[in-house]
């Protein structure tokens, strides 16, 4: 997804892990031109403490 949070207009997305684990985050706080794509390796996983989550629109 190479479009922004400004963009979408959204306010919270669900970072989904591949461990099943998710958590819903409050981007209101992100400049509104950060692209999912540009956050999505920084997410650690808080139980499996894996990488790269992807993230989704809430
Ligand atoms: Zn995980």
């Amino acid at each position: 997804m190479k479009i922004t949070f400004g963009q979408m207009g959204v306010r919270g997305v669900l970072v989904y892990c591949h461990c099943g684990h998710h958590v819903a985050l409050d981007v209101d706080r992100w400049p509104v031109n950060v692209r999912l794509s540009d956050r999505e390796p920084h997410f650690i996983c808080r139980v499996c403490g894996g990488r790269g989550a992807e993230v989704q629109p809430e």
